[in-house]
């Protein structure tokens, strides 16, 4: 059936209850949470310890123990051990039969827990629950999709093949070993999942880097994982800051892979420390997405589904749309619609009921953010709703208004990534102008087309220097579809949640056999 305006809502909180168990287990029997290292919770040598909070009240949720040099090297070292065995039977030689069932082990153990983890992703990370239980799922759709590549995809030796006289060769796929994730604040369970489900079906084991503000999901999967059965040092987990923690997982080179998903600066600094002893990676970054809006689109339904996507986690949505460049005879119905959508937004703590707009993550984004609008007014923006910060009652979070700025070609106001319910809209006269327009930026995660006409749509979508081209949808993504950026938005890497990404899990070598000389 098609999709009147009024149909299309932003993602809205139902009233969420916070598990007594998420409670007992940030409580952790009153000492702060450890590190999970070789299956044991490890405290840390650095006697440093962070708190980790809700970004909507502000309110402690636990205190969480910071891992410094020594505890990255211990984890390493256990990884090592459990990929290769010592002896016994390791990760690497594990069959994939007896992977699979331990994956499977760990998804239905999370889907016993929904009510932890849903509150991690709620509470640790603001999300209201209906984007947050569509992330919870991902945990079964990720894993069961890795499981199908891995039953697959071979690793290990290809048919031999002559390549001269007396001369026979193959190939030799294996993992790298040790690989480490480390994961922005965003998406904790989503990326979580991207990571470690490839990573551990194609036989590596896994460092798994939670963000600072977010590391409960990580840290509770990490217990599950131990209790589904993982060998100690399959899985580890290593809560702290990126300029600690990360900092140390980036520079050991006995990490032998690192899956980055955050900032490009951020991506582009981890590079440059790998590479100096050889350790690869592959990089999921920001993004700066653009709308297309041709003019046989409905202004007022296209400007409510785009709005709906802006706002997706508030905003911060690596891949959703900031720049919409609209065909200039709808553009002013547009634009009234999308300021519309945007002021009936309903800001509140992402526990209540209804709430559609809830805190930033920490008080270093609503700077940003705030920057960030004032920057887009002084490069000429022409502020429609300005943004600013806002007020809920009774709560202490980081809350801000959404922002609606109005530029033209030509001005560009609106260069950076700006993580919020921040779009600017353009008008433009031909959908090539809009094209130009849209691909002139660094970033290149995903944008979109919107038009009744889909060859049209398809053709166009084509043409954006983005990872995802999408019509008359955004920040879409599915298992089997690569979804990764081009430009500073990714690379190197061909992307996450496809054959390639179990790939990228993998080093290939060749082998040549000779005769005997003799
Ligand atoms: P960030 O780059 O600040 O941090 C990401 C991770 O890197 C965190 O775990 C952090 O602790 C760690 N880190 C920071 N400095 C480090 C260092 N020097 N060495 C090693 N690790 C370090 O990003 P963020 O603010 O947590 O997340 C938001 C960003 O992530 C946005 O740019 C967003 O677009 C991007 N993102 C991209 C995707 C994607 O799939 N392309 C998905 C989600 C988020």
């Amino acid at each position: 059936m098609a999709k009147s305006p009024a149909d299309i809502q932003a993602f809205t909180a139902s009233a969420f209850t916070t598990s007594d168990k998420f409670t007992e287990f940030c409580n952790n029997g009153g000492k702060p949470l450890g590190g999970i290292i070789g299956g044991k919770s490890v405290a840390g040598s650095m006697n440093a310890t962070f708190q980790t909070t809700d970004p909507g009240s502000q309110e402690v949720l636990a205190t969480v123990c910071e891992m410094g040099q020594a505890e990255v090297a211990l984890a390493v070292e256990a990884a090592s051990r459990a990929y290769c065995g010592e002896g016994k039977k390791g990760w690497k030689n594990t069959s994939v039969a007896d992977r699979i069932a331990l994956v499977k082990k760990l998804v239905e153990l999370c889907e016993r827990d929904r009510d932890i983890l849903l509150a991690c992703e709620v509470r640790d990370g603001g999300k209201v629950s209906e984007l947050a239980e569509g992330d919870f799922r991902q945990i079964r759709g990720c894993a069961e999709y890795f499981c199908g590549v891995a039953e697959r995809i071979p690793v290990g030796d290809s048919p031999p093949m002559e390549v001269a006289d007396g001369v026979q060769a193959f190939t030799h796929r294996e993992p790298w070993g040790v690989v480490a994730g480390i994961i922005p604040w965003n998406y904790p369970i989503v990326l979580t999942s991207w990571f470690m489900f490839p990573a551990l079906l194609s036989g590596n084991t896994v460092l798994i880097k939670p963000a600072e503000d977010t590391p409960l999901s990580a840290l509770y999967i990490g217990k599950l994982a131990e209790e589904a059965g993982f060998p100690p040092g399959v899985i580890n987990v290593l809560p702290g800051r990126g300029e600690i923690t990360g900092q140390c997982i980036a520079e050991h080179p006995e990490v032998r892979y690192i899956a980055f998903t955050g900032s490009p600066g951020v991506g582009q600094a981890i590079f440059r420390t790998c590479d100096r002893h050889g350790t690869r990676m592959k990089r999921e970054m920001g993004g700066n997405g653009a709308a297309i809006v041709l003019g046989d689109a409905d202004p007022e339904l296209v400007a409510r589904m785009i709005g709906r996507a802006t706002n997706q986690h508030f905003g911060q949505t690596c891949c959703t749309v900031h720049r919409v460049f609209v065909d200039d005879k709808i553009s002013d119905d547009f634009i009234d619609a999308q300021r519309t959508f945007f002021e009936g937004l309903k800001i509140g703590y992402q526990v209540d009921e209804g709430t559609q707009l809830g805190a930033v993550v920490n008080s270093t984004q609503q700077s940003r953010v705030l920057q960030a609008q004032q920057e887009t007014a002084a490069r000429g923006g022409d502020a429609i709703l300005p943004g600013g910060l806002a007020d809920v009652s009774g709560r202490d979070g980081f809350y801000l208004k959404p922002a609606l700025y109005r530029t033209a070609p030509g001005v560009k106001c609106n260069p950076f990534e700006v993580f919020h319910a921040f779009a600017t809209v353009c008008p433009v006269s031909s959908a090539e102008e809009a094209m130009q327009l849209a691909n002139d930026s660094a970033y290149g995660l995903g944008a979109s087309v919107w038009t009744q006409d889909i060859d049209r749509g398809v053709a166009l979508a084509k043409q954006f220097r983005d990872g995802t081209g999408q019509v008359n949808c955004h920040n879409t993504v599915a298992y089997g579809m690569p979804y990764g950026g081009q430009g500073i938005s990714g690379g190197p890497g061909g992307g996450v949640n496809c054959e390639e990404t179990f790939l990228d899990y993998t080093q290939v070598k060749a082998v040549y056999v000779a005769n005997y000389p003799g």
